[in-house]
């Protein structure tokens, strides 16, 4: 989802913010909220039962098909509504293979049919909702499959990825291009033999895959795949249903349930844990979203004059204050934990969402699961009539235990402004970034020697805990990190801009907090210079696994400073008060150089002292360090946390743009 900045918060709190409720939502105050576990559909002993809540609505009726679009239904059955305003319709057989709609008369209209908004099956494109039998969908040894992953967030590093960007190119040489069963084929290789698919992930190290958007969303025709459609899916149509272009066949309603467990179940079996990014905040549709076709108004936040407010700069935005709204999202992400064994959820645009929701999330997931994770963008994308203090904001984030935001702190300083191609950032020698990069380093959380006045976006520490921040320098949202350096570092080489990106990834994978990378850096892919490629085909967004080849020294880099990272709680502490005691900054007069050290065996780390010193100036720099018996495992543009030779201290020479890592 495009990002906006911190200074949004800011502009929000100078401007006063709207009353939590306006006045044409009031109505919805009254409503009697309901959300017993019948809601949607039961198949049980006693036959097939439908139920749906809509207040307002003075009829409704489901409607009953063969197939999964065309065609008239077979039968439509009249609904009749109780005392809990749940309208509701059974027959007595078990209507498995069949699929339904429903159709709501409110304000004396009737409303267009709608699978409803707690579909967990559907056919082609989501417009009908399937009834199947979801016993017969798991994969074998489903009973037993869990999340491989136990430690806390900053134990883990998480690799962004989007189905076809990883898949989709002939040099995958998978089989199942551009779905969900690409991630269930092992022994994938390029054209020269280097690991891809799923091989890839664990020769790389990642712990996490964080792929995008994967339920059923609005914008890739399914039933015109041969078209090769792309989206992101920030689109959302059936919240509780798998997108069907991931699946091999979206005609039928468990394929693509079977073949999305099929996925997770083989990424847990290789010790690789999953988390889906979710979209709550907003729907593709306004009038016509499953929400609307519901319950008008209800689900939304809407302005004095009743329109839409539009937080998300999509058209609309949910209002999770509602009770509803609110039971909707904690129910959904419970369900994709339950049925689908999701290992964690990063929320688009959490900030439109309010903290007590997102606290009750959180609460919910670490009950089924105290290895689930919970994250997500602490920002809006426009001003909402929630109240600035309610949102789940980056800055508020110190209400929200459990949860992490991601830091724009570290990345705008790291590469420069996300918002300006040219910009550049302490990796690439722009001096005035040393005082918002060490922000990153200690996680944003209050450190005796870090200025939070001097910082660049946020001007206060505003996590109480690492555990609380996503670092990162890149996303699938702006320009790659490959294209951010060719366009900010005019006249370099190739090399050079290898270089950088070393230097940048070594920041975020040294520092506190928890590690975030897109798919494909690690071989240095680009998007041809396109920073928002949300729709733009696979020539742009597909990862040539041929660079794995062409840029093996990247990937080895990559590799080996996952690997210093794991083999080192040094980086990974989990308190504000073990940080402030335990990483100590160096005193350094040159412009873009910044020292430290991680002392005493931080978080019980095997090494005593760990001295990172990162040079973002394009020539060498000399910085003292005490004189003693030092490994040298980061050096020149190289990296081995087994050793990459020895120094005894004293004046050391840091290579042009890159990271000088010792220990003793
Ligand atoms: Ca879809």
């Amino acid at each position: 989802m495009k990002i906006t900045a911190g200074a949004l918060f800011w502009g929000a709190l100078l401007c006063g913010s709207a009353a939590e409720s306006v006045a044409s939502d009031k109505r919805f105050d009254s409503f009697t909220a309901y959300n017993g576990s019948d809601l949607e559909l039961t198949v049980n002993s006693s036959g097939t039962h439908f139920a749906v809540w809509s207040p307002e609505a003075t009829e409704a009726e489901v409607l009953l098909y063969n197939t999964d679009r065309n065609g008239k239904p077979f039968t439509t059955l009249p609904m009749t509504q109780g005392a809990d305003k749940v309208w509701r319709a059974s027959v007595s057989e078990q209507l498995y293979g069949k699929f339904y709609t429903f159709r709501l008369k409110v304000n004396g209209k009737w409303l267009d049919e709608t699978p409803g908004i707690y579909a967990k099956a559907a056919g082609t494109n989501g417009q009908r909702a399937a009834i199947i039998d979801f016993s017969t969908t798991n994969p074998e040894g489903w009973e037993k499959d869990s999340n491989p992953f136990k430690g806390n967030i900053n134990d883990a590093v998480i690799y962004e990825m989007h189905h076809r960007d990883f898949s989709i190119h002939p040099s995958s040489g998978i089989a199942h291009k551009g779905k969900f069963l690409a991630l269930t084929e092992p022994y994938t290789t390029n054209s020269h033999g280097d690991k891809t698919g799923i091989d890839h992930l664990k020769e790389l190290g990642v712990t996490h895959i964080h792929i995008l958007p994967s339920y059923d969303y609005n914008s890739v025709d399914e039933a015109n795949l041969p078209a090769n459609e792309y989206n992101w899916g920030y689109d959302p149509w059936n919240y509780n249903v798998p997108e069907g272009s991931y699946s091999t066949d979206p005609a039928n309603p468990a394929t693509r349930v079977k073949e999305m467990k099929e996925m997770v179940k083989s990424l847990h079996d290789q010790g690789i844990a999953v988390i889906m990014d979710v979209v709550y905040n907003h729907t593709a549709n306004n009038d016509n979203s499953n929400f609307s076709l519901t319950a008008p108004g209800y689900f939304y936040r809407h302005r004095e004059d009743g329109s839409y407010s539009d937080a998300s700069g999509c058209g609309n935005e949910t209002a999770s204050e509602r009770q509803m709204m609110r039971d909707y999202i904690i129910n959904s992400v419970k369900y994709w934990a339950k049925e689908y064994h999701i290992d964690g959820f990063r929320f688009d645009l959490m900030a439109i969402h309010d903290i007590e929701t997102m606290n009750q999330v959180a609460a919910a997931l670490k009950e089924i699961d105290p290895n689930i994770f919970v994250y997500g963008e602490g920002w809006t994308a426009g001003d909402s009539p929630l109240p600035v203090e309610k949102r789940a904001l980056k800055e508020n984030v110190s209400k929200m235990e459990g949860i992490a935001v991601f830091s724009d702190d570290i990345r705008d300083a790291v590469k420069g402004h996300y918002s300006n191609a040219q910009d550049r950032g302490f990796a690439t020698g722009k001096p005035g970034n040393e005082e918002t990069v060490k922000i990153g380093i200690v996680a944003s959380t209050a450190h005796p020697q870090v200025d939070y006045s001097k910082g660049n976006n946020s001007k206060f520490a505003y996590a109480t805990s690492p555990l609380q921040i996503i670092n990162y320098v890149s996303c699938h949202d702006d320009l790659t990190l490959t294209d951010k350096l060719a366009k900010s570092m005019e006249g370099s080489t190739e090399a050079e801009r290898q270089r950088a990106a070393r230097l940048a990834q070594t920041i975020v994978f040294t520092s506190q907090g928890t590690p975030f990378m897109f798919a494909g850096e690690e071989v240095f892919r680009d998007k041809k210079g396109v920073h928002n490629s949300y729709k733009s085909p696979d020539s742009i967004n597909a990862i040539n696994w041929e660079l794995k080849n062409i840029n093996s020294d990247q990937f080895n880099y990559y590799k080996n400073l996952i690997r210093l990272r794991r083999e080192h709680p040094a980086f990974r502490m989990t308190s504000a008060q073990d940080i402030a005691k335990h990483l100590v900054f160096d005193e350094v007069k040159a412009d873009n150089v910044i020292s430290y050290s991680l002392k005493d065996h931080a978080n019980g780390d095997s090494w005593k002292e760990i001295k990172v010193i990162f040079n973002g100036n394009p020539e060498a720099v000399t910085v003292k360090i005490p004189k003693g018996q030092w490994t040298i495992v980061a050096n020149d543009g190289m990296i081995n946390p087994d050793g990459l030779g020895t120094s005894k201290g004293g004046q050391v020479s840091v290579a042009p743009t890159s990271a000088l890592i010792l220990y003793r």
